[in-house]
């Protein structure tokens, strides 16, 4: 079977300085992600390695880098699923563990659940042994300096911020950062797999939880059709199940573009703003969104890896 993989590293406004650390960040992970996949591992394999990588980059918004929210702490979602047999994985308000996309394929793998979250999956990483890093280990100095600006106000700071949650995203600006990452793959023996992990969203209430740690709406696979990973305004994504629109449209037999394209208008009725990666089950990959820019990276056996941020992808030099 055709392999391929996709990665993202969030659909935002990324500003011109911060475009070539979000390619750089998108190409190591899907170089590293596409050498174990061409070594024979696992879709759900290569999508955990991937999204770690990215988890670890400061740049995205995810594990180290993640946003604060207004309490001044980071709560981390994260999911993962197999599209071989529908199982999922997914932890939620997650503090305090460096990977929680491993956390999530853990709650796959060794629990009775799909979804984990708070101080329940705070215990399970306990049971599990994953240990407990300091809080300011997942802290980069942006965060700080954004949370520091939002509590200060400086310069409008958290009118910007409100203005995301208002009713249907009217007035919000893309200007909020949305780094949240993922990946999805086919592998050798045509199995889809798809993973997510984000921050959530700059200046969150307590507990809030978006669409990544949520079956259906920021992750989705399945062999009979393929596997999308989401980014972007969780509460727009929730409310139209964007992973699911599109693997349905797969599934109905749409092909990949016209299966993005549709899920997109369908974002549009909520004023969504949003992005996603998709692989199909015959290894066609591809990556949409309405944002200004979508950090992302694509790789298939025909085409090869492909990187960028702005509406063309370049060959990825990291992979020469
Ligand atoms: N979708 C994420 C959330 O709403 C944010 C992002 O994509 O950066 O939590």
């Amino acid at each position: 079977m055709a392999i391929a993989l996709a990665v993202h590293g969030g659909a935002w406004n990324v500003p011109d300085g911060e475009v070539e650390p979000h390619r750089a960040g998108v190409a190591t992970a899907l170089v590293a992600g596409w050498t174990l996949l061409r070594d024979g591992a696992s879709a759900v394999d290569a999508v955990e390695h991937a999204v770690r990588i990215l988890e670890e980059d400061p740049i995205f918004n995810a594990g180290v880098g993640s946003h604060l929210n207004r309490a001044g702490r980071v709560e981390m979602d994260a999911s993962i699923m197999s599209g071989a047999s529908l199982e999922a994985g997914a932890v939620a308000a997650l503090e305090r563990i460096s990977h929680p996309v491993s956390l999530a394929r853990r709650v796959m793998e060794a629990s009775e659940h799909v979804l984990l979250v708070g101080g329940g999956a705070q215990t399970f990483a306990r049971e599990q042994g994953f240990e407990r890093c300091r809080a300011r280990d997942l802290l980069s100095g942006r965060e700080r300096e954004r949370y520091l600006a939002i509590r200060a106000d400086t310069e409008g700071a958290r009118e910007l911020i409100a203005r995301e949650f208002s009713p249907g995203g009217e007035g919000r600006t893309d200007d909020s950062h949305m780094g949240t990452v993922g990946a999805v793959a086919v592998d050798r023996d045509g199995n889809v797999a798809a993973a997510t992990s984000t921050g959530g969203t700059q200046d969150k209430y307590p507990g809030r939880v978006g669409d990544t740690s949520l079956i259906g709406a920021g992750t989705y696979a399945d062999n009979h059709a393929g596997a999308v990973s989401c980014t972007g305004w969780g509460e727009g994504i929730l409310r139209v199940v964007l992973a699911k629109g599109v693997v349905d449209r797969l599934a109905a037999g749409e092909d990949p573009s016209s299966a993005a394209n549709g899920a997109l208008r369908t974002l549009e009725r909520v004023g969504g703003h949003a992005g996603f990666v998709l692989v199909d089950h015959q290894g066609n990959t591809t990556a949409a969104f309405n944002t200004p820019r979508m950090a992302r990276g694509l790789a298939s056996e025909a085409d090869g890896l492909w990187v960028g941020v702005d509406a063309n992808l370049v060959r990825c030099p990291e992979a020469e």
